[in-house]
């Protein structure tokens, strides 16, 4: 009999390392293939930056709640976020889109209207894709072309112990977005005549509904003339993302949990929902910031920079990433959070 192996006997990170290890690049442009944010390819004068994503109806967007245009936003910057991540300049899109019936034609202008708002705020060139026909609700795919100068690339495996561990804005906000809309979609379903009640909420809503890549933060540490260690973007949840810093730059770190930038708004969704905000900064996606690692000699360079905080350090014990509490305790940090 044939063997059949369960995709979540390996999970998406485990499915994605057995792929890799069957392919190989021949190429002689081909510098970095699977495991960073993006590819890079040899250009001559500069290193070009390749990533795609793709967003599914029904897993990464509900439109019961999600206003397309918002979508047409987000979908863009989350392209260009892991341009960013590897410290370099978004410059052309395409876009594929799977769309069943039950979309209008002005469905999908409100969608663009958002896209092409994303690429003058981002200055990117939406320069083709791919149209279909779906069963099952609308699927986007974004492909984001980049450049970066070949001595200022960020990967992601190139920790060094003792590197400062630096995260920009704040975390948990987009997954407290995404637990009060859910909530509210709940109340609406069992009364539509309830009104939403999400005053007092707009920063975390908007963080679900409408995320920046942080371009700004790029060209900030490129006037500064500071060039990260490493880099890799929040799409998963911090812990998650250390976690693929440390194993692939063969490290390990410690982070304070007193450290972590939480929005007040992000505290009070949290308690409200019952939530510690620190799990929600830990493990909550989509916030599309980026943590990034620098040389202690960097740090007088970036310390005033209000939109980077410190959260921690690289250590030389590979693959022990650990989160001293605000109790003073010390625990190791898992993908899903932590073991207390
Ligand atoms: P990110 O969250 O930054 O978009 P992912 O975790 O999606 O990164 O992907 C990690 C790496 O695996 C990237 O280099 C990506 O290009 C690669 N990858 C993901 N899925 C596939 C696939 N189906 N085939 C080949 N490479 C893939
Ligand atoms: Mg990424």
């Amino acid at each position: 009999m044939e063997t059949r192996t369960e995709i979540s006997s390996l999970g998406e990170f485990g499915l994605i390392q057995r792929i890799n290890k069957g392919i190989r690049t021949t190429l002689p442009e081909s510098v970095r293939g699977i495991g960073d944010d993006a590819a890079v390819i040899d250009l001559g004068e500069e290193f070009g930056l390749l990533t795609s994503d793709m967003f599914l109806e029904g897993i990464h967007f509900d439109l019961t709640f999600f206003p397309l245009k918002h979508l047409g936003y987000k979908i863009i910057a989350a392209g260009i976020s892991d341009i960013a991540a590897m410290n370099g300049i978004p410059r052309q899109v395409t876009i594929n889109l799977a769309l069943s019936n039950r979309f209008s034609v002005e469905a999908v202008d409100e969608l663009y209207e958002g896209m092409k708002l994303a690429c003058k705020d981002f200055n990117v060139d939406l320069v083709g894709g791919d149209t279909t026909s779906s069963r099952s609700g609308l699927i986007i795919s974004v492909s984001v072309f980049g450049k970066v100068k070949k001595d200022k690339i960020a990967y992601r495996n190139t920790a060094q112990p003792n590197d400062l561990l630096c995260v920009t804005g704040d975390l948990g906000g987009a997954y407290m977005g995404l637990q009060l809309l859910e909530r509210e979609k709940q109340v609406f379903l069992a009364n539509p005549n309830m009104q939403p009640e999400l005053e007092g909420k707009d920063y975390v809503i908007q963080r679900q509904l409408r995320p920046e890549a942080r371009m700004d933060v790029v060209y900030e540490l490129d006037e500064a003339g500071v060039i990260p260690t490493s880099m890799i973007d929040l799409s998963d949840g911090l812990a998650s993302d250390l976690l693929h810093i440390c194993a692939q730059s063969g490290v390990g770190a410690v982070i304070f949990e007193e450290r972590l930038p939480i929005d007040e708004q992000t505290y009070l969704a949290a308690s409200e929902l019952n939530i510690g905000a620190a799990t929600a900064a830990l493990n909550g996606g989509e916030d599309y910031e980026l943590l990034f690692t620098v040389s202690q000699s960097a740090y007088e360079q970036i310390k005033n920079n209000p939109k980077i905080t410190f959260i921690g350090y690289i250590t030389d014990k590979k693959g022990e990433v650990e989160l001293h509490t605000k109790g003073d305790s010390r625990v190791p940090l898992t993908a899903q959070g932590w073991n207390a």
